[in-house]
């Protein structure tokens, strides 16, 4: 339970506030992960009382145990504890999905920062809620002394020249993103962290260019993790059009929605390392190797290219250039939708596929309607019950298959999943 009080002395902000308290009250939030009033306050502050699930802390102190470690000179091992990149991939992902859905009821959250975000502390769950529901706000929110948090508010809000909306939220969206992946900030670089104190100040109005401008590179990073060790080009893309272009065109941010996408993009590329003293996770690359550590993971992984069709399976599948990982022992849930899409893992379940030394495990799901296909020649296998492809006769072959999904609950979509052993 959170309590949230109002302790200012100003009679007017005062009665500001509760009425946007009122006004929040009786908005459609269901569905979204964002901690409401159960029980208002009247009596010595206004406020209101949130209930939250147990288990939960607060990003920022998550990302501080990170950071505290990483500067203590233990390296990565904070990093890791708290989940690694496969956990903050999944973190950022449910963040963004909240996010996407109040723009899309028209709604802004205004404050966003570490210290409004709570998520599990077991690295094994991924719960992501937003607190302080008194932050929303319908259109853009001006006056109440600009309300945002150092670091985070974006620079026109910084430079006192407008209030918070929808594209604000986008940005401190993209700092919060780019702090967790890189423990760095998109625009404290050597410019800002080499120079005098008011540099920072500089910095946050936006009158310097983001770490990782493409030509100018007098602010160039200087602190926290490679960006493209942590960030698929996609996203490597949307980091440059929020703090690039973005930084002075607010309407050049990316939305939460696009967020949303890449990082489940992102996510279904992640293996894990199979070194005994790494256990780092890594995107996938050609030669599977873990770029923390250098050790190359465990062989048998195989990648599968993500294809659809709404024809039969003898067409042409159109590429959608999304891809999925499969690491060894970890069962991965196929649904009826592409994988680089926000909501795929609520799509109808296909089935089930996972890889050990002995080849690949099929098993159908539900109502899922799941079909081999052999590329040389195109012949289709139903598969009705759990199966296994052998991987030592397939992969002396070379031999390219695909995977056929369909489900009667969408008739129409039939994704396909290509992979070569
Ligand atoms: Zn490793």
């Amino acid at each position: 339970m959170l309590i949230k009080l109002f302790t200012g002395r100003d009679a007017e902000q005062r009665r500001h506030w509760v009425n946007r308290l009122n006004w929040v009250l009786n908005q459609e939030l269901d569905g979204l992960r964002i901690a409401r009033p159960r029980a208002l306050i009247e009596r010595p502050y206004p406020g209101y009382v949130m209930e939250l699930m147990d288990g939960l802390e607060s990003l920022q102190a998550s990302l501080d145990s990170s950071r505290v470690a990483l500067q203590n000179g233990t390296g990565l091992s904070g990093y890791l504890a708290t989940g690694g990149l496969r956990r903050r991939l999944a973190l950022l992902r449910e963040l963004a999905t909240t996010l996407a859905g109040l723009h899309a009821r028209g709604l802004a959250y205004g404050d966003l920062s570490p210290a409004n975000v709570f998520v599990s502390k077991s690295i094994e769950h991924c719960q992501v809620w937003l607190i302080d529901c008194d932050n929303l706000c319908a259109t853009e929110r001006l006056g109440h002394g600009h309300l945002y948090t150092p670091d985070y508010g974006a620079p026109e809000v910084v430079r006192g020249e407008r209030g918070v909306n929808s594209l604000t939220d986008a940005w401190s969206f993209a700092v919060l993103a780019f702090e967790m992946l890189t423990h760095g900030h998109p625009l404290k670089g050597e410019a800002v962290l080499d120079a005098e104190p008011e540099e920072e100040a500089h910095a946050l109005r936006g009158e310097l260019p983001w770490v990782h401008h493409p030509d100018d590179t007098s602010n160039q990073a200087c602190e926290g993790l490679p960006l493209e060790l942590v960030a698929t080009p996609r996203l490597q893309a949307l980091f440059e059009d929020c703090f690039n272009a973005g930084r002075d065109n607010p309407l050049a941010r990316p939305s939460l929605a696009a967020w949303a996408d890449a990082l489940e993009a992102a996510w279904a590329l992640m293996l894990d390392c199979t070194a005994a003293d790494c256990r780092s996770s890594f995107y996938w690359n050609e030669a599977r190797q873990c770029p923390f550590c250098d050790h190359v993971a465990a062989d048998g992984l195989l990648l599968a290219h993500a294809w659809y069709s709404d024809a039969s399976p003898e067409e042409p599948h159109l590429d959608t250039g999304d891809r999925l990982a499969l690491a060894l022992e970890r069962p991965v849930e196929l649904h009826l939708a592409p994988v680089g899409m926000h909501g795929y893992s609520e799509a109808p379940l296909v089935c089930e596929v996972r890889l050990d030394k002995a080849g690949l495990h099929l098993a159908p799901k539900g109502e899922g309607e799941l079909t081999l296909v052999r590329i040389e020649d195109g012949k289709t296998f139903p598969i009705t019950q759990p199966q296994t492809l052998p991987a030592k006769v397939d992969r002396r072959r070379g031999a390219a298959a695909g995977l056929l999904l369909a489900h009667p609950a969408e008739p129409r979509l039939r994704p396909f999943w290509r992979f070569t052993w």
